[in-house]
């Protein structure tokens, strides 16, 4: 295990100091700051703008591969592929980076990644595989930022770029809300990588103190809700955490983060066959969100080994949206990406075990 800083965890004051003590003039920290968020460099080799005695110290005195890319896989149409990275200290996480082509998305070309906040995940919802996994621990903002600048880089080498960042990936993002919240204003940072807070997605399953506190802070960043059942008996039987986070108190805390930033929440729900794709269901769901300024995200469930449930057939997912939308509720449905390089959160980690 290698005890010095990784150099993602450091906050601009933080590299200043570093420089300090080096007895180095503080601008060096700005062109440390653009070679790390603008250059894409990740070793001490390439900062071709700094003193090659400087370089050597910064190898020193800093860790800049405490993220190792051990393993990626590529979907067979070549536009998602997931990397499996190894922590410092051996822990695995991953993150996915999904293309979307220009002519089948309205001319945007996203590039979405999807990006892990912890090792692991202690929420328990028995249709994921990482939920299947445990926890192990939080991730440092820089193990998070890390991810980001990995595809950052990649992308760069063939002209393109990150356009959206979703925390979808392994853990619970509000269940290690500052270091999440510090990886976000990092990546936010004007004079780095200026990733534009508009562009982050927070997926959470709706913890509703931190879904409070988020309001409060009202930041831009989207907020995304995994639901998946309308009523707290189903809810309690696929996600643990309804015990303490019943629907009413987290749809309390839902309306209380509209008024608070006139922002709309995105629910998500995947639709799993005959428990809880039916319109049924769907009515329920559509009288629990009326009044919220809001929109559901449904997607066929991605199959796990270690739960039964079975992904809802195109039928059935068109008659729960066409529920939904008669009730005035918007609804998406959302395909299914890298099935076949088990790009569902989590199951690549869990099969390198
Ligand atoms: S779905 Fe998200 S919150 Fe639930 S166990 Fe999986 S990683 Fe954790």
């Amino acid at each position: 295990m290698n005890d010095k800083p990784f150099i993602y965890d450091l906050e601009h004051s933080d590299m200043m100091s570093l420089l300090e003590e080096l007895g180095e003039p503080a601008y060096r920290a700005d062109q440390i700051w653009q070679g790390l968020y603008q250059q894409y460099w990740n070793t001490p080799d390439e900062f071709s703008n700094l003193p090659k005695t400087l370089r050597e110290q910064l190898g020193q005195a800093l860790q800049f591969e405490a993220l190792k890319p051990i393993k990626y896989l590529d979907s067979s149409d070549g536009q998602t592929r997931k990397t499996l990275f190894q922590l410092h200290d051996k822990r695995l996480i991953e993150a996915v980076l999904m293309k979307y082509d220009p002519s089948t998305h309205k001319g945007q070309g996203r590039r979405t990644l999807c990006i892990s906040s912890q090792a692991g995940c202690a929420m328990g919802c028995v249709f994921c595989a990482t939920g299947q996994m445990g926890f192990m621990r939080h991730l440092t903002s820089g193990e998070i930022v890390a991810q980001v600048m990995y595809y950052a880089r990649m992308l760069h080498t063939e002209d393109e770029n990150v356009t959206n960042i979703v925390l979808m990936g392994m853990g619970e993002p509000f269940h290690n809300y500052d270091n999440v919240m510090a990886a976000i204003d990092r990546l936010n940072d004007s004079d780095g990588y200026n990733f534009g807070a508009r562009r982050f997605t927070i997926s959470t399953v709706g913890l509703a103190s931190k879904i409070r506190q988020f309001a409060d802070e009202k930041r831009q960043v989207n907020l995304a809700i995994s639901l998946h059942a309308a009523e707290d008996e189903e809810r309690d039987k696929i996600m643990p955490v309804n015990k303490r986070n019943n629907i009413s108190k987290l749809l309390e805390a839902c309306h209380y983060y509209v008024d608070q930033t006139s922002r709309r929440i995105t629910f998500e729900w995947a639709l799993i066959s005959g428990v809880n794709d039916t319109e049924e269901v769907a009515r329920k769901l559509a009288s629990r969100l009326k009044g919220l300024m809001c929109h559901v995200n449904a997607i066929p469930l991605n199959p796990t080994t270690g739960y039964e449930g079975h992904a809802t057939n195109r039928q059935s997912a068109a008659k729960f949206k066409a529920t939904l939308e008669q009730a005035g509720i918007p609804c998406t449905i959302r395909m299914r990406r890298g099935i076949d390089i088990q790009a569902g959160c989590g199951q690549l980690a869990v099969s390198s075990f």
